[in-house]
């Protein structure tokens, strides 16, 4: 944390005003002024902003979202929460985010949304995909729990849809700790919104206690809105950090054999949650190169091993190729923004020789593959 975050922290905890109050709408104000969005409803995760957004445009049982399985659980996960049936469509080979011809494809009379991600912070197609909506008559909304400050033809994520939902936990690109938010330009469906974190209850007319609807405790508390404004300030440095680290990974991974970097759309803004890089042979020659990563003590991750329709809790027989590949090929390098110069070197040449040793082995004959690991001079 900064010490900005901290001195904020205590400034709210000193102030005994720990609830849901004056940071939170603080908070909800800057984000919309400094991201693009009408109204902002804080929430206490980026699940429960996906949730509540459903729940407020209705959606439930006998509905059907479609959206990716090559994302996180929680995307889901708010689905099922609401009672309806979640509907997964493949992905797009380049980007790894929604495919619009897949989601048509997979529109039947009970759907009623869809749910594009906009993963790693590159924006999904949504030209394409609020198009398909319109014909449809379906509600779009984002999940842009990856995505703070990414935008598409200058238009932010969070404002293609009728409603977008951001996450502030700890590792995305801006935190509160624990944390999300609600973005919409309709006023009707923001109030709902606000009812639905506050078990229903109208507070703005001053009648508690009185339930409109069926609400949860959704709320974020201040101490976190706090915080949250103080990494909002910062977010733009950021971003533009990881932007660069981003481009200088690019720029000298992208000739090296068997593998393939992140790619960012004409017109997009890609804010580099995370850095992602595929390996054209899948997992041999990924937990190679992770062990050569480990080895230096260089964080790496799969995001994510196993596409949601594989998985237990969200097992479906569709049959989803491009998922399918990127789950064997994905691998998140450092991008964070505090990273030095001399940590992106470490990477690119722990990167490097992994790769290019690999590759030199597989080419030799028997007996040359002890030559060909020597490091090349
Ligand atoms: C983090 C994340 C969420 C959930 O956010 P939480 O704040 O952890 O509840 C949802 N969708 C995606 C794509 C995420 O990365």
């Amino acid at each position: 944390m900064s010490g900005a975050a901290v001195a904020a922290a205590v400034r709210v905890l000193r102030s005994g005003h720990l609830a849901q109050g004056h940071e939170v709408a603080a908070f909800e104000h800057e984000f919309g002024e400094q991201l693009g969005h009408r109204y902002c409803v804080a929430v206490n995760s980026g699940t429960t902003a996906l949730w509540l957004t459903l729940s407020a445009l209705g959606i439930g049982p006998g509905d059907e979202v479609i959206t990716t399985a090559f994302t996180f659980g929680a995307t889901a996960a708010a689905i099922h929460l609401t009672g309806a049936t979640t509907v997964f469509a493949d992905i797009d080979a380049d980007t790894l985010c929604l495919d619009p011809a897949a989601a048509a494809a997979a529109i039947t009379p009970r759907t009623a949304a869809i749910m594009p991600v906009h993963l790693y912070g590159h924006p999904a197609p949504m030209d394409q995909i609020t198009d398909l909506a319109t014909r449809y008559g379906l509600a779009v909304v984002e999940d842009a729990a990856q995505a703070h400050g990414a935008s598409l033809r200058g238009t932010p994520t969070g404002a293609f849809g009728h409603a977008g939902a951001f996450s502030f936990y700890a590792t995305k690109n801006m935190t509160s700790i624990e944390g999300g938010m609600i973005t919409t330009a309709d006023a009707e469906l923001a109030h709902r919104a606000r009812l639905l974190r506050n078990q229903g209850m109208d507070t703005d007319r001053g009648t508690p206690y009185h339930y409109d609807i069926v609400g949860v405790n959704g709320r974020m508390n201040d101490v976190a809105a706090a915080v949250a404004r103080t990494e909002l300030a910062a977010l733009r440095a950021r971003t533009d950090a990881r932007r660069r680290h981003a481009t200088q990974l690019n720029h000298n991974l992208a000739a090296l054999p068997g593998i393939r970097t992140p790619i960012q759309r004409p017109g997009a803004q890609h804010v580099y949650h995370q850095y992602v890089i595929r390996l054209h042979d899948g997992p041999p020659r990924r937990t190679h190169l992770q062990r050569a990563l480990r080895h230096a003590r260089i964080s790496s991750a799969v995001h994510y091993p196993v596409p949601l329709h594989r998985s237990r809790a969200y097992f479906t027989n569709t049959n989803l190729p491009n998922s399918d590949l990127a789950a064997r090929q994905v691998l998140s390098l450092p991008v964070h923004p505090a990273l030095a110069g001399v940590a992106l070197d470490r990477i690119i040449n722990t990167v490097a020789s992994a790769l290019v040793k690999r590759a030199s082995v597989a080419a030799m004959p028997d007996g040359a593959a002890t030559l060909a690991t020597r490091p090349a001079s």
